[in-house]
């Protein structure tokens, strides 16, 4: 439990909800800002968006960016690869 929410401040499980989105770059300044406080104070949370922001940032493709062309070739190559070793 964090002890030094005040109630202007999001919950915890909040966050994680959010957490999607703000990777995907869908959600409002203000929004963004509340979840960044939040962050900043939360080693929880923090540690969870880093999964997010890792996944994403790993597909390439945060908010407008398109993916680089070569992500998808890989992706489809790995799972061929996968589905050769394990007889489909
Ligand atoms: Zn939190």
């Amino acid at each position: 439990m964090i002890m030094t929410t005040n109630k202007e401040d999001k919950l915890c499980h909040e966050i994680h909800v959010d957490l999607p989105a703000l990777a995907a770059g869908q959600l409002d300044a203000g929004a963004r800002a509340a979840i960044e406080r939040h962050l900043s104070f939360c080693p929880g949370c923090q540690f969870e968006w880093r999964q997010h922001e890792l996944v994403w940032r790993c597909l390439g493709w945060s908010g407008d960016v398109e993916p680089p062309s070569d992500l998808r070739t890989r992706v489809l190559e790995a799972i061929q690869e996968h589905e050769t070793k394990h007889g489909k």
